[in-house]
């Protein structure tokens, strides 16, 4: 697959065979959460945003989506895991069931950042819900209570995920080959 023939990308995931697989994860995140109230969904930007809406649309749940923006801070190695929120929730989270939405868990150490700075604000439940898992690379270990794919150690974009901010609409997850 060729776009604007400037890189090689790989298919590994088609259209169907995500969109099928997000429908299972609502179905169960449904039955999970049934009977147990208002949840938030805490969608952090930009990568998870395509998941959260695919996914959201098929809960059969009452929720509110919220929205967190995080970014490394500059200068700083992305392998310590610091980063800092760009944009906060607007929701107040105390004794609320949270599910913590993110595009991909790669090393863990962005998640385990949110994680913690969210169990600060007293939520009654936190999980995690990643659309892709890349085991092979973790640094934290996290739980990943729901977690869509479970991928090798590879450099994928699409379904939200970018290059240098190309590539996020794609509606496939594709290896990008040549990072240039
Ligand atoms: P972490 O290594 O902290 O688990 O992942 C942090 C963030 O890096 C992810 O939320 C995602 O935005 C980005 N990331 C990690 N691995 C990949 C990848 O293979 N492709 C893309 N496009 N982004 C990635």
């Amino acid at each position: 697959m060729k776009q604007e023939a400037d890189h090689h990308l790989e298919v590994l995931l088609t259209r169907d065979q995500i969109q099928a697989r997000v429908t299972q994860l609502a179905e169960e995140i449904t039955r999970d959460y049934s009977g147990a109230g208002e949840l938030v969904l805490v969608a952090v930007l930009r990568g998870s945003v395509y998941f959260a809406v695919d996914l959201s649309r098929r809960l059969n749940l009452p929720f509110i989506l919220d929205f967190i923006g995080i970014s490394s801070y500059a200068g700083a190695s992305p392998s310590r895991g610091i980063v800092r929120i760009t944009k906060d929730l607007e929701s107040n989270i105390v004794h609320k069931n949270v599910l913590l939405l993110e595009d991909i868990v790669d090393t863990g150490l962005t998640l385990n950042y949110l994680i913690q700075n969210l169990k600060t604000r007293n939520p009654s439940s936190l999980r995690v819900c990643a659309f892709l898992d890349m085991p092979a690379r973790r640094i934290v270990n996290i739980p990943v209570d729901y977690y869509g794919f479970s991928l090798p150690d590879l450099y994928v974009v699409g379904y939200g995920l970018d290059y240098h901010e190309r590539y996020r609409n794609l509606e496939v997850v594709a290896a990008l080959k040549d990072p240039k």
